[in-house]
């Protein structure tokens, strides 16, 4: 599947970064990971199928899930449970917290990586005994393309 220069590259490092690891970026989760980075707004898994069966064929949804499941292992796409949608990240080398700002509007999703936030959060869960493992923050909104659109502009 051929992707935008931008999502090429992205694609290419995340192949590094599979590697570097012992990891395999197949085609399929090369695929998959390329849609996601393509996609302005998060996909969802059903959407995923849809575009890969359009290109590739009929894929069985247990190959797609997996995929997902690995390229979430590798840190490289997140899960927004909220949206039950998933968005790329291989701006980072290793699994991180994350913060994510969900526009109400336009949909857009922006992520945060605030080390800050996650201290934050993991200092007060401890105060209470609580060791945080994995924590990810979506917080829903209006972004500021919307907030400055003129009233009524918004679909
Ligand atoms: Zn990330
Ligand atoms: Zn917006």
């Amino acid at each position: 599947m051929a992707f935008s220069p931008r999502t090429e590259g992205l694609l290419d490092r995340a192949g590094e970064i599979c590697t570097a690891r012992g990891a395999r970026l197949t085609d399929l989760r090369r695929d998959v990971l390329g849609l996601i980075l393509e996609s302005e707004s998060p996909t969802g898994a059903y959407d995923l199928l849809e575009r890969l069966r359009a290109v590739r064929g009929p894929a069985a949804p247990p190959t797609v899930y997996r995929a997902l499941d690995f390229l979430q292992e590798q840190g490289l796409v997140h899960k927004l449970e909220r949206l039950s949608a998933f968005v790329g990240c291989v701006a980072h080398e290793q699994e991180h917290a994350a913060q994510f700002l969900i526009c109400r509007s336009c949909g857009r999703v922006t992520e945060l990586e605030d080390h800050e936030l996650a201290h934050a959060l993991a200092g007060a869960a401890e105060r209470l005994g609580f060791t945080v493992g994995k924590a990810t923050i979506e917080a829903e909104g209006q972004c500021a393309a919307c907030a400055a659109a003129p009233a009524g502009a918004q679909a």
